[in-house]
């Protein structure tokens, strides 16, 4: 397997640190809203990454955090009048229903900032004390000169980023050695949440949560870390500071960073607010399609967001998704071991398996992967009929499960809701709503939102329609 490597700028051949284990960690979204189809993206990419590892017959420990510690938890709180808490708690529920709607499988772990505070202070500790960092007036900074390879991820001229940055030095920032130097740790404000420390009552930065958590899961060294390119300076960058300086080995050894998804050839990102809501892609298509649509570019080439493309999603995966139920309509008719004629065609058939783990060995190509599973359909719709046998057509079913599974494209259909099981909810709710259980209202509503179900409530009572 190779990987295009952000820190040497080369496609470089896996080597695991221990034989047969895996150990990675990509950066999570932060909670304070519904994520959008932008922050999708690294989650179906490493997912998919993860499960074909798995499929190699890797153990992997797969880490992936939730930021719930920051500026914009804090605004969100404030604009709604209630704790940071309840908004990272409810948008880490949003974002687990996301995911699963996405077929993306649940981290080894999934940690939170707020939780791995303790760990943060040790981590700040050990860097003061080896001279890594240091605090003014409650405030920690990692001082960057300290560190010669600082730069060494994102290939930038640091000489020419420190006389770029003079200028533009943030008000109350003025104590830094350095203008490269960044936040370990800083005074709370008031009404915001803090944490005791040896400097000042206040909270973590964003970039030691990292280091932290991925050496508390998964070692001070570990294979892979990933997230989206906009990651790769300052985050990724600091990231590395603080870990290596800290512990005095390498930290990552392959970085992976996916591109944008953009809408109209402009990056999709929530400031600019040009973002669709991963549940409202889902609800007019599906999880399924999104993920589809996500895996047929290239992880590393910017992908354009349109509803023509989605559409033409759907189709491929109707396509597939057709070729996999007529297999299936066929093998409950079907008898007997394979013929002489099919045993012929088997090594056409395992060559299409073989393209695919030639593309994804080759840096992830989903793109090339997808256009195997699309030659095997071919197959299957020219080569099993009624007078096949079962044997062979299992084998072809079984090809065709396992490697849409590895891409988390799933080949059964998502069963039709009926009318009157749609109704039984909405009287579920409603009796819930009447009981004031409104946690077990929103959680029906939800659930069938999931299945395509939007639910209007007016004068005269609930209505419905299909998305
Ligand atoms: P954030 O919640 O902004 O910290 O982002 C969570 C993850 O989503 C990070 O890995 C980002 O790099 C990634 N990300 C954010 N916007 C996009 C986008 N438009 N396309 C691809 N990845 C994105
Ligand atoms: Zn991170």
């Amino acid at each position: 397997m190779k990987f295009y490597n952000t820190l040497t700028k080369s496609k470089d051949e896996f080597i695991p640190l221990e034989e047969g284990k895996v150990r990675m960690y990509v950066c999570g979204p932060t909670v304070y809203n519904l994520i959008h189809i932008g922050n999708a993206r690294p989650m179906i990419v490493f997912d998919t990454l993860r499960r074909y590892m798995e499929y190699k017959g890797y153990e992997v420990n797969y880490v992936s955090n939730f930021t719930d510690v920051d500026d914009k938890i804090i605004n969100a709180a404030i604009e709604e009048g209630v704790d940071a808490e309840t908004i990272s708690t409810r948008y880490i529920a949003e974002c687990k229903k996301d995911m699963e709607e996405m077929n993306i499988l649940p981290a080894t772990v999934h940690p939170q900032a707020t939780k791995e505070i303790d760990g943060m202070i040790r981590m700040i500790s050990t860097l003061i004390d080896k001279g890594y960092a240091y605090d003014v007036n409650g405030t920690v900074y990692f001082r960057t000169r300290r560190f010669d390879e600082y730069g060494k991820l994102s290939h930038k001229n640091l000489d020419d980023l420190r006389s770029g940055n003079r200028d533009i030095k943030v008000t109350g920032e003025e104590q830094k050695e350095d203008p490269l130097d960044f936040v370990l740790w800083k005074p709370k404000k008031e009404g915001e949440p803090f944490w005791e420390s040896p400097w000042s009552e206040g909270r973590p930065g964003w970039h030691i949560e990292c280091s932290v958590m991925a050496g508390k899961y998964l070692g001070d060294e570990i294979d892979i870390h990933g997230g989206g390119e906009d990651l790769i300076f300052p985050h990724h960058e600091n990231e590395i500071a603080q870990s290596e300086c800290c512990n005095g080995v390498p930290f990552a050894r392959y970085w992976l960073h996916n591109a944008f998804l953009r809408v109209n050839n402009e990056k999709m990102s929530k400031s600019l607010g040009n973002f669709f809501t991963v549940r409202d892609i889902c609800n007019e298509y599906s999880g399924q399609i999104l993920r589809f649509f996500t895996l047929s570019a290239h992880y590393r080439s910017p992908l354009n967001f349109s509803r023509e493309i989605m559409e033409s999603s759907a189709n491929s995966l109707e396509r597939i998704l057709t070729a996999a139920e007529r297999l299936k309509d066929l093998l409950a008719k079907l008898e007997g071991d394979m013929k002489e004629e099919e045993k012929a065609k088997l090594a056409e058939l395992t060559s299409f398996r073989t393209e695919f783990e030639n593309a994804m060995d080759d840096d992830i190509n989903t793109a090339d992967a997808v256009s195997a599973v699309f030659k095997l359909v071919k197959f299957a719709n020219v080569e099993v009929n009624g007078d096949s046998s079962k044997e062979f057509a299992e084998k072809v079913m079984k090809e065709l499960e396992e490697l849409c599974g590895i891409l988390g494209i799933k080949t059964e259909r998502k069963a039709e809701i009926l009318d009157s099981e749609i109704e039984e909810m909405i009287a579920q709710r409603q009796a819930a709503r009447k009981e004031r259980n409104f946690a077990l209202a929103d959680e029906i509503r939800d659930k069938l939102a999931g299945m395509g179900i939007i639910l209007e409530d007016t004068r005269e009572g609930v209505k419905w329609k299909r998305a």
